[in-house]
């Protein structure tokens, strides 16, 4: 068994054993606590880093009573859950954190919409829909179409230009919708943001997360990307973590517009894809806070080591088996770059297979960023 951690908790079931959930391995280490992971398939990265494995789905809660059996404290890395199921569980005792009731507006994006507007948080117009003849007449075209639940890296989520290409989405069975404005954005925003047991709460700084097709490519993490808003975008953070009375880290996407509106798009229930940079950036990284915050530790400080990060994502461009070990090669010669491969077995288009963050020196502007980014993406697409 692990030895107890000063706040007594020295076991911690993650639901979901991905990337995320395998990224959390070093941290627990340093901090002496034993991860038990619930992930459906023994080839999943995180089981490289888990003391037991609970081999099930993560909206299996029968699975997550067994894994509760063998741990101090719950937490997510992936928030497709069964909330209903796993409600039971906590009424009997067990401790999930962040606690259920703080993620229970945010699994459903029409829920996390109608979260914001009621604590006066911006966000884009939206609405419930389920007919073409029921849109919001002032929305205009293009429209975003969300499935409500389950969406992840753009999978659900349709920019429709026409009342056709809508008809046609909300023709297919199975799926209640949101809908909302589209926002011509300036740029997208990202922060993670920590809230501890006690209530102090701990900001990493504000990033420029870059999509293509709804998929984040990269990650920048300077100043200059910023747009002058970081005083914004934390106001926005701290009102939230407070609404929802948060314990953990918290992943929050923005939008930018023209005129230096910030709008939230999402939030994420845990660690994110946006905070990859600060494991080699940061004093802390986001997967060592989260574990500090769910524990009960005093969280960490989230100051950089360097004077900026740029993370770009390897995404799977073919199907294949191959561990590409020599594309990740050349990608470890740039100077002061770390790569991260995630172990999957296999390759697809668009799939996230691993990432790489170089850390920039003083001096290092805009521009030399971007053609960081552009030479792991030369090596990486070739
Ligand atoms: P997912 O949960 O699949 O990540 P998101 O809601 O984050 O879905 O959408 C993915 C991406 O699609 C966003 O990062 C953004 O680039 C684009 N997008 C989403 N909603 C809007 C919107 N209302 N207006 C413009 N672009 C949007």
């Amino acid at each position: 068994m692990a030895a107890m951690t000063s706040s007594g908790v020295g076991r911690v079931g993650v639901i979901g054993g991905g990337q995320l959930a395998w990224m959390m391995g070093d941290a627990a280490k340093r901090l002496g606590l034993q991860l038990m992971v619930q992930t459906p398939s023994e080839a999943d990265p995180a089981t490289d880093v888990a003391a037991e494995l609970v081999l099930a789905q993560v909206d299996d809660a029968a699975a997550t009573a067994t894994l509760a059996q063998q741990c101090d404290v719950i937490t997510f890395e992936n928030e497709f859950v069964d909330l209903a199921a796993l409600k039971v569980l906590e009424d009997q005792g067990v401790v999930f954190a962040p606690p259920l009731r703080a993620i229970a507006p945010i699994l459903d994006k029409y829920d996390q919409r109608s979260f914001y507007q009621s604590i006066g948080v911006p966000t884009p117009r939206f609405q419930a829909i389920s007919l073409a003849s029921e849109i919001d007449v002032n929305f205009g075209f293009p429209v975003v179409l969300k499935a409500r639940r389950h969406g992840y890296d753009g999978y659900g989520t349709f920019i429709c230009k026409t009342l056709v290409e809508l008809e046609e989405i909300l023709q297919r069975p199975g799926r209640s919708w949101l809908l909302e404005e589209f926002v011509p954005f300036e740029r997208e925003l990202a922060v993670m943001a920590a809230r501890g047991r006690s209530g102090e709460m701990a900001l990493y700084p504000v990033v420029e997360s870059q999509q293509e097709n709804q998929v984040c490519r990269r990650v920048y993490a300077l100043d200059e990307f910023v747009g002058g808003v970081a005083g914004q975008v934390e106001a926005i953070a701290h009102q939230i973590l407070t609404a929802l009375n948060y314990v953990g880290v918290l992943g929050i996407e923005l939008f930018l517009t023209a005129n230096g509106r910030v709008l939230v798009n999402e939030i994420a229930p845990r660690v994110h894809n946006s905070g990859h940079y600060t494991l080699d950036a940061s004093t802390t990284s986001q997967f060592e806070q989260h574990l500090r915050a769910v524990t009960g530790l005093p969280l960490g400080s989230t100051a950089m080591t360097c004077a900026g990060a740029v993370m770009v994502n390897l995404l799977g461009f073919e199907s294949s088996a191959s561990d590409y070990a020599e594309l990740r090669q050349q990608l470890a010669a740039i100077p002061q770059a770390h790569v991260y491969w995630y172990g999957k077995a296999e390759s697809r288009p668009g799939r996230k297979l691993g990432h790489v963050t170089v850390c920039l020196q003083v001096g290092q502007n805009r521009s030399e960023a971007e053609a960081i980014a552009r030479r792991v993406e030369a090596i990486w697409y070739g």
